[in-house]
């Protein structure tokens, strides 16, 4: 059993190392997680209804229609951001589009043939990315034309209706690279919350903001810690963060604590960083800047 355990805690670090610097780390547990399901459950295939899919972790209700639609032509309406854009000008939807979702998916599956479910997606899809793109949509060779209501206004520029953005939150943090000759200390991250198990530098709560006067509280261990003069910056989904970098060498053998250990500088490649810790890396001169 504990050799499972770890086996599933190895195969989860691959799919964490191979996803590193892309970003919305949850998808690479969410792909080992589904991949688990779908061996243990469906004895190795793919579930075919969208019902099903929509149950498999990481597959949300796109995902789900779009896999029913163009893997099993299930009558499924797959509505990504090209299908909304498309349905918008096509029926001059002016409500802004998260407002707008149900109706553009009833708008989506009204037109949906009852056969081809797989080819209407990918053909609303495709039209959406190479002729009803963003700017300058491709009227004259689209399809659609001759019921598109936002090219009747000539009005196409206008949909979709785009809501304010909220300015993202700023928080600041620090980031501890804590060198022992040509090794830093690096930790795992907890399983959950923001880069949940991966390899990271010691850092203050990064999800929050906290005041420089409390940065060293969580610094790994007293030591002779220096900030570097410029923060690294990373935007992430719901806020963006300034981080300080502190440094320190130390003569310590030991980690400071149960899930830190030394990794060798010449290997801080390989480890998977998330970018930010990759950017932290780079200012403190450990690894090329990316
Ligand atoms: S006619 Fe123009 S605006 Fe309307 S769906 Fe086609 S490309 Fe988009």
């Amino acid at each position: 059993m504990a050799d499972g355990r770890g086996a599933c805690r190895r195969a989860v670090d691959e799919a964490l190392a191979a996803w590193a610097g892309l970003g919305y780390y949850a998808r690479a547990r969410n792909l080992h997680a589904c991949a688990v399901r779908v061996a243990g459950d469906h004895d190795g295939r793919f579930p075919d209804s969208e019902e099903a899919l929509l149950r498999l972790p990481g597959v949300g209700p796109y995902t789900a229609a779009a896999v029913a639609a163009i893997a099993f032509n299930r009558p499924c309406a797959a509505v990504d951001g090209n299908v909304e854009r498309v349905m918008t000008r096509l029926h001059a939807i002016a409500a802004p589009v998260r407002a707008a979702k149900p109706l553009i998916r009833r708008k989506t599956e009204e037109m949906l043939p009852a056969d081809r479910a797989g080819d209407y997606a990918q053909a609303l899809m495709d039209l959406g990315a190479t002729v009803c793109t963003p700017r300058a949509p491709a009227c004259g060779a689209c399809p659609l034309a001759q019921d598109c209501a936002a090219r009747a206004a000539d009005a196409a520029g206008a949909y979709p209706v785009k809501e304010k953005k909220a300015a993202k939150p700023k928080r600041r943090g620090a980031i501890f690279i804590l060198r022992r000759g040509e090794a830093a200390m690096v930790t795992r991250r907890p399983q959950k919350g923001l880069f949940g198990g991966m390899t990271a530098f010691p850092a203050t709560p990064l999800t929050r903001d906290t005041a420089p006067e409390d940065w060293l509280d969580f610094a790994p261990c007293a030591a002779g810690w220096r900030a570097l003069p410029e923060p690294v910056v990373h935007v992430f989904t719901h806020f963006a963060l300034q981080a300080t970098v502190f440094v320190a060498r130390t003569r310590r053998t030991e980690p400071t604590g149960p899930d830190c250990r030394w990794a060798a500088r010449g290997n801080l490649d390989k480890e998977g960083l998330p970018t930010l810790m990759r950017k932290a890396a780079a200012r403190a001169g450990l690894i090329e800047g990316d």
